[in-house]
């Protein structure tokens, strides 16, 4: 990452890692902790639930992000135990998690997930519809969004995708860019990423058997 900022010529703070711990339990992720990384990232709220309230007691300053979708029956839980949710796509949800933090008087960090390849197997906003939701999200439900995110169609150059969705965040005069995962990062910090989701590259080859079942 400090290679990649150096060579896009961007400050060595610019990009935040999110160390993607799905899959792992709390054994494996307390090293990673104990190296001094404080941001990470889970894709289902039950497994998160199961294992990062006491990982975060212990560790206090912990940020955790919710980078896969969100059900609105998971909201609640959503809202108490993440301080980002990345997977923002659709009013509904949008609108039960603004309820949520009404409700717990807590504010969290929103990211709109756009569909930047348009697979229709895969989560996210598409990008003819993307303005549309985020103005939605601002003047309907009054929420404050910090970023987009994407994650690229694997048989694709994924530079078209983070090209694409820096400029729907610039058009809409957003920051953050979460995009780009172990294969792509250093990609993704040349186009610009705020956020980088790593998590191979961190913990190890994932156990594809449950990597399957829970994205
Ligand atoms: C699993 C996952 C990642 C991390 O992928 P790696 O290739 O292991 O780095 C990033 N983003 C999302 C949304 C994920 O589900």
């Amino acid at each position: 990452m400090a290679e990649a900022l150096r060579d896009a010529r961007r400050e060595p703070g610019e990009c935040t890692l999110v160390a993607v711990s799905k899959t792992f339990d709390a054994e494996a992720i307390e090293p990673v902790i104990a190296a001094g990384q404080k941001v990470f990232g889970e894709n289902r709220v039950q497994e998160a639930c199961g294992k990062w309230p006491a990982l975060k007691a212990a560790h206090p300053g912990i940020e955790l992000h919710l980078i896969g979708p969100l059900q609105s029956n998971k909201t609640r839980e959503a809202v108490q135990l993440f301080d980002a949710i990345q997977s923002i796509d659709r009013v509904k949800i949008a609108r039960a998690v603004a309820k949520e933090m009404r409700a717990q008087d807590r504010s969290i960090e929103l990211f709109v997930q756009v569909n930047t390849g348009e697979e229709p197997q895969k989560a996210g906003i598409f990008p003819g519809q993307a303005d549309r939701f985020i103005a939605q999200c601002r003047d309907e439900l009054e929420l404050r969004i910090a970023g987009l995110m994407c994650i690229p169609p694997v048989d694709e150059e994924p530079s078209l995708h983070f090209a694409l969705l820096e400029k729907i965040a610039r058009r809409n005069g957003i920051d953050g860019l979460s995009m780009g995962m172990s294969g792509d990062f250093d990609v993704a910090i040349a186009f610009g990423a705020t956020h980088v989701r790593v998590g191979s590259a961190i913990f190890g080859a994932r156990d594809m058997k449950i990597a399957k079942a829970s994205s």
